[in-house]
């Protein structure tokens, strides 16, 4: 939007960690307590994701998601056209396979140095030939590398300092996978769910009603 001024009733900010910290730091007369909580939350480490479009098929009794441990930076596996549309349509057309490999909490330097995310890049495809030894005779077609660190880190320090999907102003609430809610979800799910709860928020300031939210109990049932 760049410098486009808009009038508008109310806000969801569902900017990612380090947008959102920056959009709230610069609010004129924030709370000062509430500013400080949310210039606390940190992002995690680098990740790497790798998308290898191979020659010919993985074997055909590969796991669709595998999670893997011992083989350097590699976290998983992915064999994408088992449940991406888009990557399906590519192995039926070319008979070959789409394959994803994920690196997360990298050396900070990869964030900055294209030859550190390089290095890791090529170690996941070496470790991916030790996962699925089938991989090593067969050629890549295509390659793409992409490397981020907007992810929140979520750390052992209290859940409650954590900003929440209420804010001090009626006027904006937070929605995002680094804003806390009391639902037991993470990742994508925090992120929609605390979409829904941040709408219902708003929606609830003019009397209407909101999307049902349903969760699991989250209290044992022998808890006193
Ligand atoms: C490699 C990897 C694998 C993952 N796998 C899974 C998985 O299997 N399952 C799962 O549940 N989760 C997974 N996640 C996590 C999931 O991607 C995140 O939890 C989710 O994307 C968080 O959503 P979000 O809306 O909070 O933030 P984001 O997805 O980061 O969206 C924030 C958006 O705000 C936009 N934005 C920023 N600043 C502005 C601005 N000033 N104005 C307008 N827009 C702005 C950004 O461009 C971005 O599109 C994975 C993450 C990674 C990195």
């Amino acid at each position: 939007m760049g410098d486009e001024h808009r009038e508008a009733d109310a806000c969801v900010l569902a900017a990612d960690p380090r947008a959102a910290r920056a959009l709230i730091d610069a609010l004129p007369d924030a709370d000062a307590s509430w500013r400080a909580s949310v210039a606390a939350t940190r992002n995690a480490p680098p990740f790497v994701v790798v998308r290898l479009w191979l020659e010919k098929p993985v074997d055909a009794d590969r796991p669709a998601f595998l999670g893997t441990s011992g083989y350097g930076p590699l976290d998983n596996v992915s064999v994408l056209e088992r449940f991406e549309a888009g990557a399906a349509d590519w192995a039926r057309s070319n008979g070959g396979s789409v394959v994803e490999l994920h690196a997360y909490a990298c050396d900070p330097a990869v964030a900055s140095d294209p030859g550190a995310a390089d290095a890791v890049a090529a170690t996941l495809e070496d470790e991916l030939h030790r996962v699925f030894p089938e991989t090593r005779s067969i050629p890549v077609l295509h390659r793409e590398v992409l490397t981020r660190d907007d992810c929140t880190l979520i750390t052992p320090e209290p859940w409650q300092a954590r900003p929440g999907v209420r804010t001090p102003s009626p006027r904006l609430v937070l929605a995002g996978d680094w804003v806390r809610c009391e639902h037991p979800v993470a990742l994508m799910e925090r992120a929609a769910t605390t979409g829904f709860l941040a709408a219902n928020e708003l929606l609830g300031g003019w009397g209407v009603r909101g999307q049902d939210v349903w969760t699991v109990p989250v209290r044992g049932l022998l808890a006193r």
